[in-house]
């Protein structure tokens, strides 16, 4: 059997972070994986993801672009070249984590990982040791179980698409079914959301649900809350028929189901090294990551907190560090992680939501404002930017910082920083504004 320091099973965003850390330190690290380096962020989520919000914003510039005085833009789109490219940058990208996990010292071992016994992991047969073993197994789309669910696909089968659909249904109300929403829409295809609640990303502040849904209805997505699929058919066309129960039917040419995510445990065989999971399959950890079991931790999606790349990554860094390094207090602070939403307009966010707010403070105090950015005075289309401060306390602490609008996802960051830093309302209008950008708003609120 072979010996290591640690080993970290899964190759994402939080193990090849752990793995590389670790080597650093000196420690010898086997990192095992079972498909392509990167994990869900590189090869289905975040990178491609990333393109193809790219890809849309480039679709809405071309359609803006006449009120700029440009007369004829020509903007045919094609799917199939974009895919192409995109796939050959997401190989180059497994490419470079696999020359950085060589460079940092981790040796790669490729297969489906178990457990076999209390701290042995199997690889199609072979067996190896360590005293720390980190899973970081990630997770993968749910499809709920519906006569013909397999017919619709997931957000991996989205990135698979060869060819872009006309009609297209995206069901659910997540981060991802809004984006990938909005990819479908700023690319040419008719969209229908099917939610079955009332609205689109519940956790959010109320104002970044209701200017998204608000915007999205207004460029002509067709939002249809309280709607659950019931039942989907492949008609004689090739075309699916979405049942929809009382709500009645819908004709696609392809249906995304973006109803959340399972954690990649089932086939691990937890129990073989008396490792406990909920009944999702998500492995509970403490504060420092540490599982049931001393000696072996989770991060990451699978552990069901906060699910973000640098959310993986920061909490593996910190792992490393306190186990190779001798940083005993070293664990990742989950409070104010700051998130983007790639939708159209983007989303960002950082701390309480207003309501959440109100729950835990007495005195909480909101500065808000809505404007129509200086880009959008000389188009068409005519998106509102929204940005709320959420205050508490005499001293005004910003415990809250959300805006929607173009630009959001890169000022947010910054933003973030001041928040976690304990920044008051005095220090934002203590900083001299940006002129002209709509980030300066967010100093200049009152
Ligand atoms: C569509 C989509 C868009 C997203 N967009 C964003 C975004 O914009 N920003 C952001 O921060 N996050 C985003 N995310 C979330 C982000 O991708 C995850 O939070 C992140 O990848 C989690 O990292 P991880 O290391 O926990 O797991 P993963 O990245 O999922 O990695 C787990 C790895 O483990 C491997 N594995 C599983 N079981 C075994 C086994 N038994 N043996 C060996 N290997 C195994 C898998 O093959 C996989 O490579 C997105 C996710 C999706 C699905």
């Amino acid at each position: 059997m072979k010996e290591y320091d640690l080993i970290a099973i899964g190759g994402g965003s939080g193990g090849v972070a752990t793995a590389r850390r670790a080597a650093e330190y000196g420690a010898r690290v086997l990192l095992i994986e079972a498909a392509r380096l990167g994990g869900t962020c590189v090869n289905v989520g975040c990178v491609p993801k990333k393109v193809m919000w790219y890809a849309s914003g480039i679709a809405q510039a071309l359609r803006d672009a006449p009120g700029y005085g440009f007369a004829e833009v020509a903007g045919r789109f094609d799917w199939a070249t974009l895919k192409q490219r995109r796939d050959a940058y997401v190989e180059r990208l497994n490419g470079i984590y696999a020359g950085m996990l060589d460079k940092s010292g981790v040796e790669l071992k490729r297969g489906f990982a178990r457990f076999s016994g209390p701290r042995v992991v199997e690889v199609e047969g072979e067996r190896f040791t360590a005293p720390h073993i980190v899973i970081s197994t990630g997770g993968r789309p749910a499809l709920p179980d519906l006569p013909g669910a397999e017919l619709g696909i997931d957000s991996d089968g989205f990135f698979a698409l060869e060819a872009q659909p006309r009609r297209v249904a995206v069901v659910g109300a997540g981060y991802i079914a809004v984006e990938l929403a909005g990819v479908f829409h700023g690319l040419g295809s008719e969209v229908s959301m099917l939610v079955r609640g009332d609205r689109l990303l519940r956790p959010f502040d109320a104002m970044l649900r209701d200017e998204l849904a608000a915007q999205m209805q207004e460029d002509g997505i067709a939002l249809r809350f309280g709607t659950r699929a019931r039942a989907l058919r492949r008609q004689a066309d090739g075309s699916l028929l979405v049942d929809c129960g009382e709500a009645g039917s819908l004709e696609v040419d392809a249906l995304v189901w973006a109803t959340g995510r399972q954690p990649n445990t089932d086939r691990l065989q937890l129990a073989a090294a008396g490792i406990e999971a909920d009944a999702k399959g998500t492995i509970p950890t403490d504060a420092f990551q540490n599982t049931n079991v001393p000696g072996i931790y989770a991060i990451g999606d699978i552990t069901g907190r906060a699910e973000l790349t640098p959310v993986a990554i920061a909490a593996g860094r910190r792992l490393a560090l306190r186990l190779f390094r001798g940083g005993s207090d070293s664990k990742l602070d989950y409070e104010n992680i700051p998130t983007v939403v790639f939708s159209h307009p983007a989303i960002g966010t950082v701390g309480l939501t207003e309501e959440e707010a109100r729950k835990r403070f007495a005195d909480v105090k909101v500065y808000s404002t809505r404007f129509t950015a200086m880009y959008n005075a000389l188009t068409e289309h005519r998106p509102k930017t929204s940005m709320k401060l959420v205050c508490v306390g005499a001293d005004e602490r910003i415990v809250g910082a959300h805006v929607i609008g173009d630009g959001a996802d890169e000022m947010l960051q910054g933003f973030a920083v001041a928040v976690k830093m304990g920044a008051r309302k005095a220090d934002f209008d203590d900083t001299v504004a940006i002129h002209p950008t709509s980030a300066e708003e967010f100093v200049t609120m009152r």
